[in-house]
């Protein structure tokens, strides 16, 4: 267990090369007792997730042409913050001591009197070599590597770069500079490395849309123009590259060329996401809901106080669960309170949440639907004697479940237990990816996250053409339909698991 500083410090955390996943546990540990990131534009935002709700997140770009704060300003503020008694984290992108001016801002803590802390993360070379079956070094081509940054234009170079003993270095990385390619290349030439060795450039390595160019080093400057590859890339040279041909393992995965947007609020989005890009896809997310809090629990109250006279409460949703048992909790109640109430929940996610809690459901639907819900509890009691129904929802849950449970006589209780909301916007890349027409996909777990997807790309003016529409279930495709959308493909079972299956069949991807 780490120490908590009484006084502020600095972690300088490497954030990895691009795809979330790609961070260290450590820098994971970090960023969940930060109580200020300074992130830059490499660093992916999906792990500002992990900071605490509290926690001040400083943009401070720093991408090449981009403004943000000077190096200068960052160096202050991050001495201020530590000064201030807080715990800051520096979030780079890669490893923080690669070209990452990691080590000018160690100086300058030093320098100031103030503690840091380094985490290492992986660099875009080894994100980029793994991503694309690239090995660095191999013991049939190359026993040698170096990374350089490319940045300083070879005309005007500081000299510090020995071309002539990168020339005989087997395996040559060259980071930033994609506009000084063609000068860097040549410099190699002329200092003898063959005109035609194997080259490659890689554009957002291992983040979705990557792009990969082969070409020689010759050839490797203009074949990267005339594909416009932008930053940020990185251009390995070196025979390993012709091993990639053979190597290359993520293109042949099955969804490998597809981009799929993801609607699911962010804390459930986690498994959808895996499991579409393990098999190749690039995923893309959107949370189209925001959860908050019930505005007014004195009902929920209510009904805790008194949940003995329940026959049944029903969850139909992770979120349902883990509010209403967190009121509970509040409320001084323990998992005894539920002894004498049966429990019903919608579908398997929420019977994990419940499980979480050591409490096991009485019923699961067969089909995962709010009617399916009310007609098995039905069948189970008997109508109308059955008693009164507990329903633990959000504020936009859907009519079906109460209304058939009252048409059969059944007292419901539908209480408000958290809310949904709609976020501001739709994330940058997505609505890049919708305007350039390249997403095959979008999924959608529930009618809020449809209505409020909808309600953002029309706000921020992307249209869906061409776009396939993947729904969980009934009231989710409804929900489409009725916003004159044809739904390609509704998931069987109504899950995460079902909706991945159901988009692989539409493929022609046997799972
Ligand atoms: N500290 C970082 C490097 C920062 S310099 C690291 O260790 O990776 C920025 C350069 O890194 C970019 O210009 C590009 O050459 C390279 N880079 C960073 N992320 C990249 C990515 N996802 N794909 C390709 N190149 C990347």
């Amino acid at each position: 267990m780490a120490i908590t500083p009484s006084e502020g410090e600095v972690v300088l955390v490497g954030a990895g090369p691009g795809d979330p996943g790609l961070i260290t546990l450590e820098a994971l540990r970090w960023l969940a007792r930060a109580d200020v990131v300074f992130y830059d534009r490499l660093a992916p935002p999906q792990l500002l997730d992990f900071t605490p709700a509290a926690a001040t997140r400083v943009y401070v770009g720093k991408s090449s042409g981009e403004k943000g704060l000077s190096q200068e300003e960052i160096n202050h503020r991050l001495i201020d913050a530590a000064r201030a008694g807080k715990l800051v984290v520096r979030l780079k992108g890669g490893d923080p001591f690669l070209f990452g001016r990691g080590g000018e801002e160690a100086s300058v803590l030093k320098a100031a009197g103030v503690s840091y802390r380094v985490v290492p993360g992986i660099t875009a070379a080894c994100g980029a070599a793994a991503w694309n079956g690239l090995p660095l070094t191999d013991r049939r081509l190359a026993s040698t590597v170096a990374f350089v940054t490319a940045e300083e234009d070879p005309a005007h170079a500081s000299g510090r770069v020995n071309w002539a003993a990168l020339a005989g270095i087997d395996t040559v990385v060259l980071y930033m500079g994609v506009k000084t390619l063609d000068g860097v290349a040549a410099r190699l030439i002329a200092a003898g490395k063959a005109a035609d060795t194997p080259a490659a450039i890689i554009e957002r390595a291992t983040l979705p849309g990557q792009r990969v160019i082969s070409a020689t080093l010759k050839t490797i400057a203009q074949a990267a123009a005339a594909a416009d590859i932008q930053p940020p890339a990185i251009t390995i040279v070196g025979p390993v590259v012709s091993l990639a041909a053979q190597l290359d393992w993520r293109s042949a995965l099955p969804l490998a060329g597809r981009t799929i947007v993801i609607t699911r609020p962010a804390d459930q989005s986690m498994r959808l996401r895996d499991q579409l890009s393990d098999l190749g896809a690039d995923v893309l997310t959107a949370p189209a809901v925001e959860v908050r809090p019930a505005e007014d629990l004195a009902a929920v109250d209510a009904a805790l106080r008194q949940i003995d006279q329940y026959a049944w409460i029903c969850f139909t949703s992770a979120h349902g669960v883990a509010a209403f048992l967190q009121r509970a909790v509040s409320l001084g109640l323990d998992g005894r309170a539920f002894g004498g109430v049966k429990i019903a929940a919608i579908g398997p996610a929420t019977a994990e949440a419940l499980g979480r809690h050591f409490l096991r459901p009485d019923l699961l639907p067969h089909r995962y639907t709010g009617q399916d819900l009310a007609e098995e509890i039905l069948a189970r009691d008997g109508a109308p004697g059955g008693g009164r129904v507990l329903l633990a929802r959000s504020d936009l849950a859907q009519p079906e479940l109460p209304a058939a449970l009252r048409q059969a006589g059944v007292v419901v209780d539908d209480v408000v237990v958290y809310r949904s909301v709609c976020p501001a916007s739709l994330p940058v890349d997505v609505v890049a990816a919708l305007a350039a027409g390249k997403v095959n996909w979008v999924t959608f777990t529930s009618g809020s996250t449809v209505r409020n997807f909808l309600a953002l790309a029309r706000r921020q003016e992307v249209a869906l053409d061409g776009v396939k529409l993947a729904s969980i279930g009934p009231s989710t495709s409804a929900a489409l339909r009725e916003a004159g959308l044809e739904v390609h493909v509704q998931a069987q079972p109504h899950t995460a698991e079902g909706l991945c299956a159901a988009l692989l069949a539409a493929e022609g991807i046997s799972p």
